[in-house]
């Protein structure tokens, strides 16, 4: 579009039917041109608008100009940009769509050129009246942006009462597609700004959320966790069942509250990160442990693959194990029956990196930019089969980033995911020549997955 008026700029001022003197075409097109790089480095609306008020006046070699804008109602325009002079009385005139020459050209999407207003019913009086200018001719044309009409622009008494010319019209023209460049931008620009609000909105709604619902849930729970886990010892055989059904439903709830919980630390910044040196290979063979029944149970394969020497880093074991113990739970999930899942640790210089790979579902390449984003999931939360509540992958990435870590993911749908995360350690010239494989034995180990939350 801009390229296409600066192309139509030169053409309109090139046309040899054009009675001007050459050097006033060299003004004109100097003008036009600078009128049109005020507006890609202009950035606010109101002062461009009225740059290019002052500049139909130059142009056009008329008394007056303006830019009406059409009202929400669409019954009415109001006075977008118009000379200061007459600002105060015509700020809030309402000038009607059915009975104006700017209304007139807004309905037919056509220009207008009356060269005398008393002789034409579709003047509208009443702008005279409340300021004490008096119009005699008028030009207006349409601003239009992909065949929406945004408002109409106006040049106002011809000098000298001459005619205004076709080159006049061609020049109204060019300024007021720029007009409706500017417009248009100030639309897009506010309704961007429209849904950053609601994004903003969206996740101060849920951060409230999180923080409300595991502090009002992680006490009641607790009570029935205990009461149901001391019950089941002691009940009499035939309930044991049952007892089980409940204690082990109880966990899941636990599991989902400790993740919220996490969350709500990290949010308030009430997270503590105790460093200590970690051995990853520790961690992983904790968090594999505590998966061990459910790999039976869906009859998967798991192993690690740790190398040689000891992979020491230092950081929050219970946090890496978070980290962890949340992505091989989606491996044990997302994988079906007879699969296979395969976590791999390296070090490289200042990290440890840790890669979860499993020959499960895949995820949708659409669903890959916002799988780690909070309450994310990728089956619709009314037919999904599995439990969860979209934050297992928000709770890992929040858990990896405190260690001023990264987390990705490579996934193709149908063969499988592999989730790689790299923390560093938060003393990281330290940790960069510990993470390197090391004989020494770790000071901590990190806790399995019961009990890693924090
Ligand atoms: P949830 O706890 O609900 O599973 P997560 O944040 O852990 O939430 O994961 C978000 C979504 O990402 C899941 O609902 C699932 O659709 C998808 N996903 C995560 N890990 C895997 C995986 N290894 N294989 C396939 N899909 C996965």
């Amino acid at each position: 579009m801009y390229i296409s008026l600066i192309i139509a700029i030169i053409d309109s001022l090139m046309d040899p039917a054009a009675a001007l003197p050459e050097s006033e075409h060299g003004k004109r097109l100097e003008r036009l041109i600078e009128i049109s790089r005020t507006l890609s480095s202009s950035a606010e609306l109101e002062p461009f608008l009225n740059t290019l008020v002052s500049a139909t006046v130059d142009l056009i070699h008329c008394e007056a100009a303006a830019i009406l804008e059409l009202d929400e109602g669409k019954n009415h325009l109001h006075f977008l940009a118009l000379p200061w002079t007459y600002r105060d009385q015509l700020i809030k005139i309402k000038v009607p769509a059915q009975t104006s020459v700017a209304g007139w050209v807004l309905q037919n999407s056509k220009p207008a050129i009356v060269p005398d207003v008393t002789n034409d019913p579709r003047f509208f009086k009443e702008i005279d009246q409340a300021t004490g200018f008096i119009t005699h001719s008028l030009m207006a044309v349409p601003i239009s942006f992909n065949r929406e009409i945004l408002g109409v622009l106006e040049a106002v008494n011809k000098f000298e009462q001459a005619h205004y010319t076709e080159e006049d019209l061609k020049i109204l023209e060019i300024l007021a597609s720029l007009a409706a460049i500017a417009i248009q931008n100030n639309h897009l620009e506010g309704k961007v700004q429209h849904s950053l609000d609601q994004k903003n909105q969206l996740e101060r709604m849920k951060s409230d959320f999180i923080a409300i619902a595991s502090h009002e849930l992680r006490t009641p729970l607790g009570i029935i966790l205990g009461n149901a886990t001391f019950l089941r010892e002691t009940v009499p055989p035939e309930l044991r069942v049952q007892m089980e059904i409940i204690v082990q439903n109880s966990m899941r709830l636990k599991d989902i509250i400790d993740d919220l919980a996490s969350m709500d630390n990290v949010q308030r910044g009430t997270a503590s990160l105790r460093s200590n040196s970690i051995s990853m290979q520790r961690v992983i063979k904790e968090v594999m442990d505590s998966f061990q029944q459910e790999v039976q149970e869906k009859h998967l394969s798991i192993q690690a693959d740790t190398g040689q020497g000891d992979l020491v880093l230092e950081g929050d074991s219970a946090k890496i194990a978070i980290a962890l113990s949340n992505l091989v739970k989606n491996a044990v999930t997302f994988t079906n029956p007879g699969g296979h899942i395969h976590i791999v640790a390296e070090s490289i210089p200042g990290y440890v990196k840790v890669t979860v790979i499993d020959d499960g579902i895949g995820i949708p390449v659409k669903d890959l930019p916002h799988i780690f984003d909070r309450f994310y999931q990728v089956e619709s939360h009314l037919t999904r089969k599995h439990g969860g509540m979209g934050l297992g992958l928000a709770v890992a990435r929040t858990m990896v980033e405190i260690h001023s870590g990264r987390i990705w993911v490579e996934s193709v749908e149908g063969q499988g995911s592999s989730f790689t995360f790299r923390p560093r350690s938060p003393m990281s010239k330290r940790a960069a020549e510990r993470s390197w494989p090391s004989s020494r034995s770790p000071a901590r180990t990190s806790r399995a997955r019961s009990n890693a939350r924090s």
